[in-house]
């Protein structure tokens, strides 16, 4: 019972202070059951893929650093590379998230174990730290005598011991350990000692190197325990060479490593809303703008070989295989997550399932399990996928989370409303309330869902379904019961349904779908086929795919097989920069669709749009060349 209450912690009042309450909130993982779908069996195969994982080889560099003779090796790749330990972090966080989801024993079990372990390994250490980066101690030592520099001689340790700090919140949150709690509490006690005697700008100047999100978990820390001091660290781990900028609205992003802003900015975000510090509220949210208008392709991922290359200019995304990289977009998701929960609007939430449906649930072998790093636009490239036993690199990490969280944001609430976000069969258990609701949907191959009550006594509600951005609000039809609504009440982006809700009670909604084009945010003539939501994209071959399951080596996250000429590409000749409407249905139950008029050479004409999500072990034309499209 302990386990479920603890999620309601975050929002009570501490001795040293309090967050504001947010305007909505999430329900708890553990309430959100996903039913049979795309997203319940990526769930299954991500569990396999987290059971297949070794603990005792994850532990290794933990129980090494602390003088602890390891039970195992190490595994290799990157946890044996420098950035050892950084996968156990997300470890901790991707069982804690699967339990809270699935309430799968086998993953408490293990999350349990790994804590006991690393609680020796601190006890071990005596002085509150436990982490897995090679010989760590002495780098934290030459720190706390002054020379902050120290990070850029390792593999970025601060984001190496981030991840250890994130899974430790992630097990208390979602898994009610207190003792992931007891860890964490000790390990940001240590931190604090460490930078105590640092300045202001020597901790800036060891911000230079990427430090993951640990402005933010240090915030958290403080919120949980009331400790104000560790809410001051934050603000003074807060990289001020880009809060600065984003103050001021200037875009400052051009040349920066996408992932090490991203997590920067969702520590901002938090610290602002515990603070109440309308400046940086506004920073995160200009920063969530900039890089959704202006660096997001179609299916919400960002940057090109990690980096934010010119706005203006994505030829650089078209041209290499190092395309948008999930860490990116599990971070945006998480930063989207804080903004919409503060500030309700569904631009968020439109984001939220343009980035879920077309990167991340993609990001997964469908049967085999196993992460995708990059995601090349370039047309006729591919992707390759990690191997359990092989691959540690930071997306395997992000990777065993996303799909484990599946229903944290397919539903929210405040006191008196209930808000449906995304169109993901599930259930939930609002038990505060006595209501469950069922989501009946095979969404998106089909454009209907239902929601059904069940009640314990008949309760007034306001039911509030998110019209989503591709959708013709004219064309929504809604049923309750065998009742069609004639006018659909729409206020603030959802439609509000307020009553006195009955046991049985089923509400059907209806969204048309239609194919739309996005193209690239620099203006050029490269265009990518949507049908809703979902992204569109075109099998070409299925050759030259080497090294599709990616071996330990240093750079096998990269499609390093070779590029087949983009001037010999597929493309689309229209001279109607919006084509959409000569995009025709083939099998619209699987949509699938053609278009054997648009495309040049003739010798592609018969290729078939299906949803990108869908495209695994083969080269894809996701964003189209349109010759004559203006
Ligand atoms: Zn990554």
């Amino acid at each position: 019972m302990q386990r479920k209450l603890i999620w309601l912690l975050p929002f009570l009042c501490f001795a040293g202070y309090r967050l504001p309450a947010q305007p909505l909130q999430t329900f708890p993982l553990s309430k959100v059951t996903l039913l049979d779908g795309p997203f319940l069996r990526a769930q299954q195969v991500d569990l396999q893929y987290i059971l297949s994982l070794d603990p005792d080889r994850l532990l290794a560099p933990f129980l090494k650093d602390a003088g602890i003779p390891p039970l195992k090796e190490n595994y290799g790749n990157w946890e044996s590379g420098g950035l050892d330990g950084h996968t156990a972090g997300h470890y901790l966080s991707a069982l804690s998230t699967m339990y809270a989801s699935t309430g799968n024993g086998e993953c408490l079990q293990r999350l349990d174990y790994m804590l006991e372990w690393l609680d020796s390994c601190q006890q071990k250490n005596g002085n509150g730290y436990v982490g897995g980066v090679p010989n760590g101690h002495a780098l934290w030592k030459e720190i706390s005598e002054g020379n902050p520099k120290a990070v850029s001689k390792r593999w970025v340790p601060l984001y190496n011991i981030h991840k250890l700090y994130a899974g430790l919140f992630h097990a208390y949150t979602y898994a009610g350990s207190e003792k992931a709690l007891d860890i964490l509490t000790r390990l940001t006690e240590w931190f604090f000692q460490l930078t105590a005697p640092l300045t202001d700008d020597q901790i800036q100047e060891m911000l230079k190197v990427e430090h993951g999100g640990m402005n933010e978990v240090l915030a958290q820390v403080g919120q949980i325990t009331g400790e104000k001091k560790y809410l001051d660290l934050a603000v003074r781990m807060s990289h001020r060479s880009l809060l600065d900028p984003l103050m001021q609205k200037k875009v400052t992003l051009e040349g920066l490593h996408a992932n090490t802003q991203i997590p920067k900015v969702a520590g901002f975000k938090f610290i602002a809303d515990a603070k109440g510090d309308r400046d940086w509220d506004d920073a995160s949210a200009f920063f969530w703008k900039t890089v959704t208008d202006q660096w997001t392709v179609s299916i919400g991922g960002n940057s090109v070989k990690e980096h934010f290359h010119p706005a203006r200019d994505f030829s650089s995304a078209i041209q290499l295989n190092e395309g948008p990289e999930t860490c990116n977009t599990y971070n945006m998701l998480h930063l989207t997550e804080y903004l919409y929960l503060s500030d309700p609007q569904t631009v968020y939430m439109d984001y939220y399932e343009k980035a879920l449906f077309n990167h991340i649930l993609s990001s997964q072998h469908p049967t085999k399990g196993g992460f995708v790093y990059f995601t090349p636009m370039r047309p006729r490239h591919y992707r390759v996928y990690s191997q359990p036993q092989e691959t540690f690199w930071c997306c395997v990490g992000t990777g065993m989370e996303n799909h484990a969280k599946y229903g944290q944001m397919i539903y929210a609430h405040d006191e008196q409303s209930m808000y449906v976000n995304l169109f993901i069969a599930s259930q939930l258990d609002w038990k505060d309330k006595g209501i469950q609701i069922t989501q009946n949907t095979r969404f998106p191959y089909s454009n209907k869902t239902a929601l059904s009550f069940q009640l314990q006594e008949p309760t007034r509600l306001d039911l509030k379904i998110r019209v989503p951005e591709w959708a013709n609000p004219q064309e929504i039809r809604v049923s309750i019961g065998k009742r069609k609504m004639k006018d659909v009440p729409i206020a603030g982006g959802y439609i509000v349904l307020s009553r006195e809700w009955r046991d049985e009670d089923e509400v059907e909604l209806e969204f048309p779908m239609h194919i739309g084009l996005e193209y690239l945010p620099d203006g050029s003539s490269w265009a990518s086929i949507k049908y809703g939501p979902v992204v569109l994209a075109a099998i070409s071959d299925s050759t030259g795919l080497d090294s599709l399951f990616a071996s330990g080596s240093r750079w096998g996250h990269i499609a390093r097989g070779p590029y087949y000429p983009i001037e010999e590409s597929p493309r689309v000749v229209s001279v109607q920069k919006d084509f959409s409407a000569r995009i025709k249905p083939f099998d619209k139950e699987k949509l699938e669709f053609k278009m054997p008029a648009l495309i040049r050479p003739k010798k592609y004409k018969n290729l078939i749009l299906r949803p990108f999500f869908e495209i695994h072990e083969a080269r894809y034309i996701l964003y189209w060349p349109v010759d004559g499209g203006g």
